[in-house]
């Protein structure tokens, strides 16, 4: 380990894994921590519960804000247990000589996304530091859910499952990006920061068998898929055509150099269902984005690894992010 934190240790893949398994984990240990899911579920399987913080610079940019992700975050971290997220807090600490305006803004973003959610915030914290100690805002959120459906788990997955990704991903790393250093787009280029509890309850409703959900944030699809595939012990061999990718967001990996895989996403999930309620789960994230697909399937090849099978036959593995990705994506 470091002997001082660098940027690659909060990208969402090797490094930032390294400090919390070396740091935090060393020190807090418990079971229910040690099970790494998206919310820790707590009270004998009852509730979901969940924290994130929110940097995100700019603060705005093409299709949300500071504020809407800070709902998003922490209620679809609930939402990926099954669980209805219920009541959150807020807490933000703000430059000196920021904007009221702009403040009030960010908090009508809050509410409108806590509304869709049907959660409300109960209790919150202010703190005001003087000019240079922070940049302009940042958010807190931690909130509680009541869980619907029990028993999802990353280390559920077990040969010849299927993987699904509910739309096409990159969207808010490219956008972050774009806006961050100012590249112009001809494209309607947005985030996909959405709120994820609407996808998942159909899922409920359906009857469909849930296995495992998680929200592809920082370190994107390569990071959950890696996580899924060390957490359940399998191999989970992915059709790289069958990934979902906009032209907009393909062209800006290929202009900067980076993979859509390891973009952060903020309204896309990866989803682990048995073979046998793959299509009718595909028909039900349809009805929200037409671009969900089924993108691979578990196998016992080489287990904790994620391979990536190209239309040409060949076949590569696909590691856990590492370096600076893109600092305050969210
Ligand atoms: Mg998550």
């Amino acid at each position: 380990m470091n002997k001082t934190i660098t940027l690659a240790h909060g990208n969402g893949g090797q490094e930032n894994n390294e400090l919390i398994s070396k740091i935090f984990y060393k020190h807090f240990k418990n079971d229910i921590l040690q099970k790494s899911e998206d919310s820790a579920v707590i009270e004998d399987g009852k509730l979901a519960f969940s924290t994130d913080s929110f940097t995100v610079s700019p603060l705005f940019f093409s299709g949300g804000d500071i504020g809407k992700l800070s709902i998003c975050g922490t209620c679809n971290d609930l939402a990926m247990m099954g669980a209805k997220p219920k009541y959150l807090t807020c807490s933000v600490i703000i430059e000196e000589g920021f904007s009221t305006r702009e403040l009030e803004k960010i908090v009508r973003s809050m509410k409108k996304e806590l509304e869709i959610n049907g959660a409300i915030v109960v209790s919150g914290d202010t703190k005001v530091v003087p000019k240079g100690a922070v940049d302009k805002l940042f958010i807190n959120t931690t909130g509680i859910g009541e869980i619907e459906y029990s028993g999802i788990s990353a280390s559920n997955l077990k040969d010849d499952m299927s993987i699904l990704v509910n739309r096409d991903i990159g969207s808010h790393g490219a956008t972050i990006f774009s806006a961050r250093e100012g590249i112009e787009l001809e494209s309607d280029l947005k985030t996909d920061c959405t709120s994820l509890y609407p996808q998942v309850k159909a899922l409920i409703d359906s009857g469909i068998e849930i296995i495992a959900m998680r929200d592809a944030t920082r370190g994107g699809v390569s990071a959950v898929l890696n996580e899924w595939a060390n957490a359940s012990n399998v191999c989970i061999e992915v059709e790289e055509e069958q990934i979902p990718i906009q032209d907009s967001v393909r062209g800006i990996c290929e202009m900067l150099g980076f993979e859509a895989m390891d973009l952060a996403n903020e309204g896309s999930f990866i989803l682990a269902v048995p073979k046998s309620d793959e299509v009718k789960a595909l028909e039900i994230l349809r009805e929200t984005h037409n671009t969900s697909s089924i993108i691979g399937r578990v196998s016992m090849e080489y287990k904790g690894k994620v391979i990536l099978k190209s239309s040409w036959g060949t076949k590569r593995f696909l590691d856990l992010p590492t370096g600076e990705l893109l600092p305050r994506i969210c």
